[in-house]
């Protein structure tokens, strides 16, 4: 649909979107792609000079369901003064959007709970959002290995978890698809009252 450097640019905020972040190369596009049965869905996002926009994806037949590609840190190459311009308009972003359901947090099952996870999940909980992690390339880990993760990422996130839930993912192998379109079926259906 468009990708927006600032919340202000951002599409009418009416109907539902989802969120996708990961810190780079979490393997966020690979989920986005796989999710939308898309090949290259999120391509866009990593052309260079738009990796620091907020990218809108229609979902479905009209525009009042969106995927949201959210920017990736390579914090290591960004200077700081464009890092912290970035956390601005993504705390922007995930705090005053009203269609904003829930937003799915991409990590590496073998690197999980980033400074970037952390703070993203800081950003939700102040915002009581629902979030939804993606504990992604477990093909690279054996299954008890990458159960382990599972588990201890669920242990450190106990205290919320009403808001959180957290599920085993690959992009490759196409793992944990289903159980991940569902979290997104449910946060997309417009509520029956
Ligand atoms: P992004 O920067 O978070 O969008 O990450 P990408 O989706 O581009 O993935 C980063 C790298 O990890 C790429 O080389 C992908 O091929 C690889 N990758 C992504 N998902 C998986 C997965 O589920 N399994 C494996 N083995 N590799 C993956």
């Amino acid at each position: 649909m468009i990708s927006a450097p600032t919340l202000a640019m951002c599409p009418a905020d009416q109907g539902l979107e989802v969120a996708f972040a990961g810190r780079s190369n979490a393997g966020k596009s690979s989920a986005i792609n796989t999710l939308t049965q898309q090949k290259a869905l999120a391509r866009t996002s990593k052309t260079p000079g738009r990796t620091q926009l907020i990218n809108f994806f229609a979902f479905g037949d009209d525009e009042s369901r969106r995927l949201v590609d959210l920017p990736g840190y390579g914090f290591a190459k960004v200077p700081e003064k464009v890092k912290l311009e970035w956390q601005r308009h993504l705390a922007e972003y995930l705090q005053r959007r009203a269609s904003l359901q829930g937003l799915v947090l991409v990590m590496d099952v073998r690197h999980p709970l980033s400074e970037f996870d952390e703070m993203m999940l800081g950003w939700a909980d102040d915002k009581d959002m629902a979030v939804h992690i993606l504990l992604t390339k477990a093909d690279k880990l054996k299954p008890g290995a990458a159960k382990n993760s599972l588990l201890q990422v669920r242990k450190r996130l106990q205290e919320w978890e009403d808001l959180v839930s957290v599920q085993l993912f690959s992009a490759l192998k196409r793992q944990g698809v289903e159980e991940a379109q569902a979290r997104l079926d449910d946060w997309l259906s417009p509520q029956e009252n």
